[in-house]
């Protein structure tokens, strides 16, 4: 008799959970495609992560992501850890292996850049120079998948500026650390502005940053999706630049993941679109 599971199963760990959106994504597509499986929230607290990622196996899941708090932990509790993974210092991803191993991935990066091409297919990431505000978890995947598309600059700037030099230290070129008291003028000439800040977030004021100095060609990509429109793109798209919301980063970095788990590259919809905004 075949042990071989019909019934796919895959969740989201993080602590608290409740505010993820995960769960409505991929059971979205679990019923689209009309697969046999589920994807649950997985309240997980920090010291209960080992125990909880290695019982992914002997639960017969097909992998987890992972959220705050544990993407920066679960990197030691995976067999093998894929370079852009490494490189971020984080996972987002683990996916069972067919023996069992457990292999870790981060598809933030990637889910960023999708984001860009979807609203701009013909963006490079060598047109100019890119100015990237905040040096936390979503600047990493941000500036990684940057420089592994090509970047020949990358402008770092944070509020602790000893973060921003931080990350400049540990990738090199193309990222360089801007004081952020210079970050209106940072944006001469760039082709491409992305914040990772928390400013402009629900419940948080606005970012303080003069566009004057940005050239109106350069995309303007704020990774917030709460709300989809912040005031940093809404002062962009009044200025006549093209501007990308962080709902695509969060719906393309699924899309990877579930095809490990249950074998499907799913299609972004408009219909997943407004099941996610339905929750704002
Ligand atoms: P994080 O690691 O906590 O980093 C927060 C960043 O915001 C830090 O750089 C911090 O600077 C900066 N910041 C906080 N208060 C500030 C202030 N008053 N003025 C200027 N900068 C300030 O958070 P994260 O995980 O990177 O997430 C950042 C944002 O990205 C959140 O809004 C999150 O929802 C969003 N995000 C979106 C996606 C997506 O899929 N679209 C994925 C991940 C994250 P300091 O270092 O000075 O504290």
């Amino acid at each position: 008799m075949s042990h071989a599971p019909t019934f796919r199963l895959a969740g989201v760990m993080g602590w608290p959970i409740s505010h993820s959106r995960s769960p409505i994504i991929h059971n979205h597509w679990i019923a689209q495609y009309g697969l046999k499986g589920s994807y649950a929230p997985l309240p997980v607290a920090p010291e209960n992560l080992a125990d909880a990622v290695r019982g992914l196996r002997a639960l017969g899941f097909a992998g987890c992501n992972l959220t705050i708090p544990h993407k920066v932990a679960a990197m030691a509790l995976v067999d093998q850890v894929d370079a852009t993974a490494r490189r971020m210092g984080a996972l987002n991803t683990i996916v069972v292996q067919p023996d069992g191993s457990l292999h870790g991935f981060n598809n933030d990066g990637a889910g960023f850049i999708q984001s860009l091409l979807d609203e701009q297919p013909a963006w490079r990431a060598e047109t100019g120079p890119a100015v990237v505000l905040g040096a936390g978890g979503a600047a990493r995947a941000v500036v990684v998948s940057l420089a592994e598309r090509g970047a020949k600059e990358i402008r770092l700037l944070n509020r602790t500026a000893a973060k921003a030099q931080a990350l400049a230290d540990e990738f090199g070129i193309p990222v360089r650390a801007i004081p952020w008291e210079q970050r209106a003028d940072a944006l001469a000439d760039a082709a491409l502005l992305v914040n990772t800040t928390n400013q402009g977030m629900v419940g948080q004021p606005a970012l303080d940053l003069a566009l004057d100095a940005l050239p109106k060609h350069a995309l303007v990509c704020d990774v917030i999706y709460t709300p989809l429109e912040t005031p940093l793109l809404k002062a962009a798209k009044a200025r006549g630049h093209v501007t990308v919301n962080g709902l695509g980063m969060l719906l393309n970095q699924a899309r990877p993941a579930f095809n490990a788990w249950f074998g499907v590259m799913p299609e972004i919809t408009p219909a997943l679109r407004a099941a996610i905004v339905a929750t704002f």
